[in-house]
């Protein structure tokens, strides 16, 4: 199984399968816990993503890791963290549909590898990225979907968060109804000092 999961991610590392390879630094593959039973994912690499070579490291990514610490969860422990590009669009700007369709099997394998029994989505692209283009993360934010077998929690992106603080509210409520579930499904004394 790592075997696979680093092969995957070798091949992954050399990929120029769309133009945004021209461009990148770094390919963010992702990171975590390749055994999670809780994948986060995102749209794809900002500025310091693509110089670092990891998902989420820029203030998106410091919230992230507040709201997860918050619900008990760690990158190391819990969640595996993935995008739907892995490499950065020129400008952060939202991946072209060419792109994402380069990109997604790659996801795909991901997902197949990791098996994790909850899926965060972060934001519209994500959301429409992986499950439906015209789906809109406002309206079916909070609401547990069901796709492939695995339960999906769409969510605020946290740089909405950061953008419109007003938002925190409702994103702490799809929060904890991930731990609620995760007790359910994974592990019942799992401990969270707000849930
Ligand atoms: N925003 C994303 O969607 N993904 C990252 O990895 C970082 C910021
Ligand atoms: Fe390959 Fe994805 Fe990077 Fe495009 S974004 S070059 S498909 S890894």
């Amino acid at each position: 199984m790592n075997e696979d999961f680093n092969i995957l991610k070798q091949e992954i590392l050399q990929c120029k399968k769309c133009k945004l390879s021209e461009t990148r630094n770094k390919v963010v593959f992702g990171e975590g816990n390749s055994n999670a039973e809780i994948m986060c994912i995102g749209e794809g690499p900002g500025y310091y993503e693509d110089q670092q070579g990891r998902p989420f490291v820029g203030k998106s990514g410091q919230l992230l890791d507040k709201i997860l610490s918050v619900c008990g969860f760690s990158r190391e422990e819990h969640v595996f963290i993935g995008n739907i590009v892995k490499c950065r669009p020129p400008n952060n700007r939202t991946p072209l549909p060419e792109e994402r369709e380069s990109c997604i099997p790659y996801l795909y394998k991901q997902l197949e590898l990791i098996k994790p029994k909850i899926i965060i989505l972060l934001g519209a692209t994500a959301l429409q990225g992986l499950i439906d283009p015209n789906a809109r993360i406002t309206k079916v934010r909070g609401t547990w979907m069901n796709w492939q077998g695995y339960y999906v929690m769409p969510t605020f992106h946290p740089s909405a968060l950061l953008r419109n603080p007003k938002l925190k509210r409702d994103a702490w409520e799809d929060f904890k109804k991930v731990v609620l579930k995760y007790r359910e499904l994974v592990n019942s004394e799992h401990h969270s000092d707000y849930v």
